[in-house]
């Protein structure tokens, strides 16, 4: 990773400015891939399996480079904006760092998300033989080529619902601490910016959150036994979405840079 290059980009006009900030990472399934910077500058790093291997060494070489440029350009901004980073004490910094770490723990809508990664984890650990079960049903099926059977194409449904709800697994609850975070930083520093910016994470995990209701939706058509824990999933993730637009009024306005062109919840990315 380079600088120059970071900065070359950053005036690129075929780049949206920050379109990067307030998407699902799910850059597989992303229509503007060819208008972001963040993708842009992975595009290497994906091409060369050692950077995505942790026990290679390429890997924490790279991991230091960013860490390194990343410090470079903070240092520039902070001069650029006459800030002294020399002169923060780190020692009040730190603590007030972990009190908003206790205090975004602490609300009901991150306890909730939280809940739910562990459900998830416990239904797919839970549901391991009958997804075995269901693949090697599909699979008999495939082979036995009855006419009018798709059974492919149930298989992909399945497997998109599967990869949606892992998707989102961990996402929801990551991007509500971001959002609390931002809350919390806007009320303690004065901060015009941070509620901003806690409106959209938090729109990004409504965006997360009703995903993984249609994809649990879906996982309930075609697991009808499972319809007792895949409803719990389900009304746990709906009291969550109340929780969140209750928490983040405004969360459902925010623009997302690219996304929402009239900041309206677009839901066609
Ligand atoms: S905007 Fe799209 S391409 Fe860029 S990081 Fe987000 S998901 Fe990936």
């Amino acid at each position: 990773m380079d600088k120059e290059l970071i900065k070359k980009l950053a005036n690129d006009p075929r780049f949206i400015p920050g379109v990067y900030n307030y998407c699902d990472r799910w850059c597989e399934r992303c229509e503007f891939t060819s208008r972001c910077m963040n993708y842009a500058l992975s595009e290497d790093e994906i091409d060369n399996p050692q950077t995505q291997d942790i026990t290679n060494k390429a890997f924490w070489d790279q991991l230091h480079d960013i860490f390194k440029v990343t410090f470079e350009m903070l240092e520039e901004s902070a001069e650029e904006m006459g800030i002294d980073l020399n002169a923060i004490d780190s020692e009040e910094f730190a603590k007030q760092q972990e009190q908003i770490r206790k205090t975004v723990k602490q609300q009901p809508y991150t306890k909730a998300a939280f809940a739910y990664t562990k459900m998830v984890g416990g239904w797919f650990k839970s549901n391991k033989d009958l997804l075995e079960e269901k693949g090697n049903e599909l699979l008999s099926l495939a082979q036995a080529e009855i006419p009018g059977a798709r059974p492919d194409k149930e298989a992909l449904k399945i497997q998109d619902c599967l990869e949606v709800v892992r998707w989102y697994q961990h996402q929801i609850y990551v991007k509500l601490c971001r959002a609390a975070s931002g809350m919390i930083r806007g009320e303690l520093e004065n901060n015009e910016y941070s509620p901003q910016d806690a409106n959209g994470s938090a729109k990004v995990a409504i965006i997360g959150i009703e995903r993984s209701i249609a994809a649990w939706g879906g996982l309930l058509n075609h697991f009808p036994q499972q319809e007792d824990s895949i409803l719990d999933l389900l009304v746990h993730l709906k009291g969550l979405l109340r929780q969140v637009e209750t928490a983040f009024p405004d969360a459902r306005a925010f623009a997302r840079p690219g996304f929402d062109a009239q900041g309206k919840l677009d839901d066609s990315q």
